[in-house]
């Protein structure tokens, strides 16, 4: 069921009991359906995210993570608040983007893209700008893999009192997060990213008594994110519009596998394992990371093209032959290509990965 192995930022490399999972039809409106898979997933990822769940709650959304993203700011940024964008590489652009799109009062503070936030402009721009209401960040900024220093972000964010929205679309469920501990309200993330499910809905983990202000507020029918949740509350997981039926269920079984391999922090290690045996190969063949080690997330890895006659496309293809397909470069400061190492997708992989690498500089 797999002609080679995805080592891409999503979608990703999924178990064949995923894919199986898909093979049958599911009624929208069947307490089969509602009960025994949404609202178990909905409960699940609640748990996964907070070591409080009675404070939290999930919606979840059809379409990609964007769409996600877009329902969040959409819903819950009103037209008398002001929202900081902090961003440091396309997704958080992307925020800005929305916010525009909106009529949203925001402001876009950028960052180099080859650098984590930082931790004290956002500090002083909050103090010079009491006016902001919520602040929104990208976790791990998969335009380079670079890991934003979360803890640090939320912690002043709680300290200047502001709504704290994170797209951890690339991270929930492959890094651990404690969105109560952190003092997160909002967090999205996707089924096709760390739970390692396919495409085709996102989802929002909510502080419940925050999203229970956000009627009225949205400017989008399908992408109110209060009308959803208020729905699938009411209806005990029903979805306001036809739902994914089999992407919901492949997730449930995704979710099962990631209890199975012992929950975030067991694929947070193999996640881990995975980027280091990939960084040890590439760098013994010559190859440079785009960032350093303490700045690099453990979700996908940039590197330099080895020289500057190197052709991506070539490249590309060969490895594809071997079984691997890779991703390009996002930034414009530096020609590179991008690795990951999410998804159903092992060490071993990644030894085998290397030395096809290996074998093609050797042709
Ligand atoms: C994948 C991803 C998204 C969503 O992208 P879609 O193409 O809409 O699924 C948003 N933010 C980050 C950080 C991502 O990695």
């Amino acid at each position: 069921m797999r002609p080679y192995l995805l080592l891409t930022p999503g979608p990703l490399t999924t178990t064949d009991t995923v894919k199986q999972a898909m093979m049958s039809d599911w009624c929208t409106w069947d307490e089969e359906y509602n009960l025994d898979i949404v609202e178990v997933i909905r409960k699940k990822l609640v748990e996964i995210a907070t070591s409080h769940p009675e404070e939290y709650t999930a919606v979840l959304m059809q379409g990609s993570g964007s769409f996600c993203v877009e329902a969040t700011l959409g819903s819950v940024v009103g037209s008398t608040d002001n929202l900081l964008v902090v961003a440091n590489g396309a997704y958080g652009k992307r925020m800005g983007v929305i916010s525009e799109y909106y009529n949203i009062n925001y402001h876009l503070m950028r960052f180099e893209e080859t650098e984590p936030v930082n931790v004290s402009k956002i500090d002083t721009y909050l103090t010079k700008h009491p006016e902001v209401t919520h602040v929104s960040l990208v976790h791990c900024e998969t335009t380079t893999g670079v890991l934003n220093p979360l803890e640090e972000v939320a912690a002043i964010v709680k300290r200047h009192g502001k709504v704290l929205i994170v797209d951890a679309m690339s991270s929930f469920g492959g890094i651990p997060i404690d969105m109560d501990k952190l003092s997160i309200d909002f967090m999205i993330s996707s089924a096709n990213k760390c739970i390692q499910g396919v495409p085709g809905f996102g989802f929002v983990i909510a502080r419940r008594s925050l999203l229970e202000q956000c009627k009225g507020t949205a400017r989008s029918l399908s992408l109110d994110l209060y009308d959803q949740w208020e729905a699938m509350e009411k209806g005990h997981g029903k979805w306001r519009f036809t739902s994914p039926t089999h992407v919901v269920r492949a997730f449930m079984q995704a979710l099962s596998e990631l209890n199975a391999e012992g929950g975030v922090e067991a694929r947070y290690a193999r996640y881990c394992e995975n980027h280091r045996v990939l960084v040890e190969g590439m760098r013994a063949l010559g190859y440079k990371t785009l960032l350093p080690d303490e700045q690099q997330s453990p979700v996908i890895t940039s590197f330099y093209y080895p020289s500057s006659d190197f052709n991506f496309k070539e490249f590309y293809l060969k490895l594809k032959a071997k079984g691997f397909v890779i991703y390009p470069g996002k930034i414009s400061q530096a020609d590179t290509f991008r690795i990951g190492n999410i998804g159903d997708v092992h060490p071993i992989d990644f030894v085998k990965l290397t030395e096809a690498v290996k074998e093609i500089m050797a042709e």
